[in-house]
């Protein structure tokens, strides 16, 4: 099959989460089955410089956008056998220091930005010769494409148009803007209907994407059920409700090429679940490199994420001031919102031989929290699929979830099943059932038979990309049945 993927973000070329983990990984496994597989990303700072691109004057890109053209170039590179990426290169929107925002704040231009990229994977979709039978998009920022390619289909020039594929990786991002910055688009004003790209008068890139799909997946099987629900579905449930035979939910997957516990450029020593040798002297290591007692018989708590309410910091907070009492370290990597940052702060001043915040994105200390840790926190109000809980297992440290989306359906608490238990759920959304569940840990890991247990099946379970790009592949051949009998 010819998929063409399109992201606003792909590791390792640009992050700022899973996002990018998820389609650098999804047209990896794609592109080693045998597929033909491309990817449209934009060109931000510092990708020419830290990779080898080909600059592509075959592939002209000049398009109107609102009452301007705006004219931009590709380039391309291809990493592995079937894979090109195409790099959507226009200056004046995506070279800038970061991706969607500056200190803490949107860029003003962020819809002229995602139509322009947007219009760009249409144009490829509709002009690369390899001809994509399938036009995968992923989120807000690149779904606008999946409305225009539905209007290229209605005009008589076009006969190979791919079907549509929309992935949801999180409702709360919509991209939802003030009506007026429809005419962006340059479609007729038709389309700016309630069934369509409106969401309460205002433009939205997410609900234009997901009313022209064939097939929308999100990235785990709760999370797809949950966002049918008024309390996950972000105002867009009722949607999603009508078009429930058409929503599927694959649980993402890991890339253990570059979260593995042997051999990683990041971590000094190598460990396995028969040979925990190295994952004791990473804890050290991570006690030194962050200032922290040595002390390896007491256990270690890592986080890292993004501090939004997303991710349950409130709770986290109020669970830390009363678990720091206890003899425990916790480690916290991560950015945000600045008043959670700076309550992250205050309280590490208050617990300075126990608790460490480093404020910032650091991808290698990512692999060293996670393989200096016992335990792993992910306490989030809703998480659809989460990656970190997935990396910790393989990593040896223990997750504790909440109850939720992805991390439900991810791991497996004693209740769930006591011999393949990996992991600690809780239910409640508050500090005291994640104070209950931390003190649950202290237990298992005073217990060191138990700890074993626990660590042994975490470590081997297995979440490779084989199972979750079949699971893509048999959404795409739905897409292009639902697309060839004219549905949409
Ligand atoms: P989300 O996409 O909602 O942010 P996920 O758990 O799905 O959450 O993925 C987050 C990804 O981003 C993981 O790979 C995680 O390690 C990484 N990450 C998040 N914050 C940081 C940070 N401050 N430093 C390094 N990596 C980070």
């Amino acid at each position: 099959m010819n998929v063409l993927l399109a992201s606003s973000e792909v590791h390792p070329y640009s992050k700022t989460g899973g996002l990018a983990d998820m389609v650098g990984a999804l047209s990896k496994a794609l592109a080693r089955k045998g597929h033909r597989v491309g990817l449209v990303t934009p060109l931000y700072t510092g990708i020419r410089e830290r990779f080898d691109l080909r600059s592509r004057p075959d592939l002209p890109i000049d398009l109107p956008l609102g009452m301007r053209r705006v004219a931009g170039e590709i380039w391309t590179r291809e990493p592995e056998e079937n894979l090109t990426l195409y790099f959507v290169d226009q200056p004046e929107f995506f070279q800038r220091a970061e991706l969607y925002q500056k200190d803490g704040v949107d860029y003003a231009d962020n819809a002229e930005r995602f139509t322009f990229l947007s219009k760009a994977v249409a144009h490829l979709a509709a002009h690369l010769d390899w001809k994509p039978d399938v036009l995968h998009l992923h989120d807000w920022q690149v779904a606008l494409a999946g409305l225009l390619v539905q209007h290229q289909r209605q005009l008589p020039a076009w006969s190979h148009l791919p079907a549509v594929v929309v992935t949801i990786h999180n409702l709360a991002y919509q991209g939802l803007f003030p009506d007026y910055q429809f005419a962006l688009t340059n479609l007729p004003w038709d389309y700016f209907n309630p069934a369509q790209a409106e969401f309460y008068d205002k433009f939205s890139f997410l609900k234009s994407g997901l009313t022209s799909a064939h097939i929308i997946t999100t990235v785990s099987p709760r999370y797809a059920r949950e966002i049918m629900t008024e309390e996950y579905g972000c105002g867009l449930d009722g949607l999603l409700r009508l078009r429930q035979h058409s929503v599927a939910g694959i649980l993402n997957g890991v890339d253990y090429d570059e979260w593995r516990t042997t051999g990683n450029e990041f971590l000094q020593y190598s460990y396995t679940q028969s040979d925990l040798t190295g994952k004791l002297k990473e804890k050290q290591a991570l006690q030194a490199e962050l200032g922290l007692p040595d002390r390896p018989d007491t256990p270690l708590f890592g986080n890292i994420g993004r501090m939004v309410e997303q991710k349950g910091v409130d709770i986290m907070l109020g669970a830390l001031e009363s678990m720091l009492t206890e003899d425990l370290q916790v480690v916290i990597l991560g950015s945000g919102s600045p008043l959670f940052q700076s309550r992250f702060q205050d309280l590490a001043a208050r617990f300075p031989n126990k608790l460490r915040v480093q404020i910032g994105y650091n991808s290698g200390l990512s692999h060293r929290i996670e393989a200096g840790s016992d335990f792993f926190l992910m306490p989030s109000r809703f998480e659809p699929c989460g990656l970190n809980q997935m990396y910790s297992l393989r990593y040896g440290a223990i997750p504790v979830v909440r109850r939720t989306g992805g991390l439900c359906d991810s791991v497996i608490d004693f209740q769930d099943n006591a011999a393949s238990a990996d992991g600690i759920k809780f239910t409640e959304y508050s500090s005291q059932a994640l104070a209950k569940a931390m003190q649950k840990a202290l237990a298992i890991f005073h217990d060191p038979q138990l700890l074993q247990h626990y660590r042994t099946n975490g470590m081997t379970v297995d979440f490779s990309w084989e199972r979750t790009a079949d699971g893509y592949l048999t959404h795409y051949a739905d897409a292009v049945l639902a697309c060839n009998s004219g549905q949409k």
